[in-house]
């Protein structure tokens, strides 16, 4: 199926009215993310047309309406016609969810060199992409939830497989690993392969061609983003509701300085029970679907501690005081959650990685090292360590490239200064530049 022809007009504009009122529902149930359904650009697809009737007939695989990274929403025309507006409405909502926490960015996937993926959800889709499409649903579908909106059947909702709600997508990726497992065994589908498009794992589908759509640039997204974020706060802040997981981002989004202990404490936490790939279904009760399979979630799917490693920037734009002033603090954070005397893996880097240090205290680290930085190379060199870390630390002003893809473990940035970028794929705590503020002790000048 390709974009190239126009659908007859008649279907054009039966279509067009869909899209419309669907866009309204869809402002209506969350108007924090009216300028964000408005920006989705609609793309009509060529109609698969019955050969007999010569009527518009829908095709499953479009049922999600699914985006592209650009933006652009992929409407196949049998597809909505067939589908009443409030589910297209719900799925609209659905992507700007997909596109505005970076699933593409975040996604483990990689492109198959050289070939566009397929975009039929019954062809050949690596089981790995299938599970991430399905845990960034599952981090979507339960703020949708929370509002009421209840997505169509055969979607991924962690209420109905009595998961925990108000997890992220990496999180959800091991405990539906496990749920799929077992209600495999009981010859069971965890939900229905429903494929969102390019905005859940960055891959190019075969009916993205030709530029159709331009959609919107990287600097659109940015700006649209900050908007959105901006009135998320300010509904916070005239008591308005939203549910949590819009809070949470926004937050981040707006205020990443704000507390950044906190925020370190709680990603360094969320990292560890990320790689620990706890299945915590403790302190909820399972729903009736996936109750009786919790028993058998295998004990050896629980790993108590990650392996962390800490990546210094010692690329000179740092301080070393500064530096050493947040080793104490980052290790002492890591002691919190981990347990103290932990062997600690670390190495300092600027245009090159130096030698692993393996400490026990911050005070035992050696800062080496100066000129310019390059985290992909430290990146890189993290992620060559054997055994390989699960979460990953770095301490940079960010003023580095960095990796395009997102790399094996869970890396967790404190980003020194109000300058430098993070990359979509890590989790970011802003942490100012001051000097250390402590008296000094007797001796020292
Ligand atoms: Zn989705």
């Amino acid at each position: 199926m390709t974009a190239d022809r126009p659908p007859a007009p008649a279907f054009e504009e039966a279509v067009g009215a869909r899209i419309a009122a669907a866009r309204l529902w869809a402002v209506h149930q969350a108007p924090y993310l009216a300028s964000a359904v408005f920006a989705l650009k609609p793309v009509i697809l060529e109609p698969a047309l019955d050969e007999d009737t010569g009527e518009p007939v829908a095709d499953p695989d479009f049922r999600a309406f699914p985006a592209d990274t650009r933006w652009n929403l992929y409407v196949e025309p049998g597809t909505v016609l067939a589908t009443p507006v409030e589910e297209v409405g719900w799925w609209m909502l659905h992507q700007v969810g997909h596109l505005v926490r970076g699933h593409a960015a975040r996604s483990p996937v990689r492109p198959e060199a050289g070939q566009e993926m397929s975009h039929a959800a019954g062809a050949v889709r690596d089981e790995e992409a299938h599970r991430w499409n399905q845990a960034a649903d599952a981090e979507i579908n339960d703020d949708l939830e929370a509002e009421d909106l209840r997505g169509p059947a055969g979607v991924v909702s962690p209420k109905e497989l009595g998961l925990p709600a108000n997890r992220t997508a990496e999180e959800y990726v091991p405990m539906l690993d496990v749920l799929a497992q077992a209600m495999g065994r009981g010859g069971r589908a965890l939900a229905e392969a429903i494929d969102c498009g390019g905005a859940v794992d960055g891959q190019v589908r075969a009916y993205e061609d030709d530029g159709s759509g331009d959609g919107l640039t990287r600097l659109d997204q940015e700006l649209l983003e900050r908007s959105i974020a901006a009135g998320i706060q300010d509904r916070i802040s005239t008591r308005s509701e939203v549910p949590s997981g819009w809070r949470r981002w926004a937050e981040d989004r707006l205020l990443p300085s704000v507390n950044w202990r906190a925020r370190l404490g709680a990603m360094i936490r969320r990292g560890v029970s990320t790689v620990a790939g706890q299945v915590d279904f403790s302190h909820r009760r399972p729903s009736r679907r996936a109750g009786a399979y919790i028993d058998i979630v295998p004990p050896s799917m629980v790993r108590a501690v990650p392996d962390t490693v800490l990546v210094i920037d010692t690329s000179g734009s740092v301080t070393n005081d500064v530096l050493n002033r947040l080793l104490a603090e980052v290790t002492g954070i890591i002691e919190g959650v981990a347990g103290p005397n932990r062997r600690l893996r670390a190495f300092c880097c600027d245009v090159h990685p130096h030698p692993v240090q393996v400490v026990r205290r911050a005070g035992d680290i050696k800062l080496v090292g100066g000129g310019g930085t390059d985290m992909r190379a430290a990146i890189a060199a993290a992620m060559a360590l054997r055994p390989r870390p699960d979460l990953v630390i770095v301490l940079t002003d960010g003023e580095t490239p960095w990796p395009e893809q997102r790399p094996a473990a869970h890396v967790v940035l404190c980003l020194i200064g109000d300058g430098g970028h993070a990359p979509a794929w890590a989790s970011v705590a802003r942490v100012p530049a001051d000097p250390p503020r402590r008296v000094p002790a007797k001796g020292e000048s």
